[in-house]
């Protein structure tokens, strides 16, 4: 009897372990995918006030840290009004913060955005030579996680394109139907998808 109990509870304990090890892999996995697309390295780690996951090139402002919950908060809400309830927690997302490659966008305004391989983009409107700017990547579905550049200020546009990427993953998550159809802006559409 004693040793059964002591079975199952090394099984449980190896169960769990496994778990761990499984979800480090993914994150570091994650991580990697964070680093090929955006060239940088990410050494800091953070959390937002409403438990959401930050990883850094250096210590993210306060404003940045808000800034995230506050897009989170508007994602869920209209997840909600669109029927959606899975993953709709701030501990659920990572969000990792890159360089800004560029600052302004083509017509001057303040817009941090990062450089990322054209691959599905070549040819189109969006495409700079090999690569375009994007506000906001989705880089792992497992934890989900994207990427968004650093800014110091309009940190309206950190809660929108926290909103905006959030979408591709609550769609994933709730309606893969309407997330494929829209994950792929190269043959139109755009932010907000849910209204
Ligand atoms: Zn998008």
């Amino acid at each position: 009897m004693r040793t059964r109990i002591l079975l199952s509870f090394v099984a449980a304990f190896v169960a769990m372990i496994a778990t761990t090890g499984d979800s480090l892999a993914q994150s570091q996995r994650t991580l990697a995918e964070a680093r090929r697309i955006t060239g940088d390295n990410f050494t800091v780690s953070a959390r937002t006030p409403k438990g959401a996951n930050v990883i850094a090139v250096r210590q993210p402002s306060a404003a940045m840290l808000t800034a995230i919950d506050r897009g989170l908060t508007d994602l869920f809400a209209v997840a909600r009004k669109n029927g959606y309830t899975r993953r709709l927690t701030y501990p659920e997302y990572t969000v990792y913060i890159a360089n800004a490659d560029r600052t302004k966008d083509s017509a001057g305004t303040y817009s941090p955005d990062i450089a990322v391989g054209a691959a599905q983009y070549a040819g189109t409107e969006y495409d700079k030579g090999g690569y375009i700017y994007a506000a906001g990547m989705v880089i792992g579905f497992n934890p989900m996680s994207f990427v968004i550049a650093e800014h110091t200020q309009n940190l309206n546009r950190v809660s929108d394109v926290v909103r905006y990427e959030g979408e591709h993953l609550v769609l994933y998550y709730n309606d893969r139907r309407r997330y494929a159809e829209t994950a792929d802006h190269s043959r139109g559409g755009g932010h907000p998808i849910l209204n």
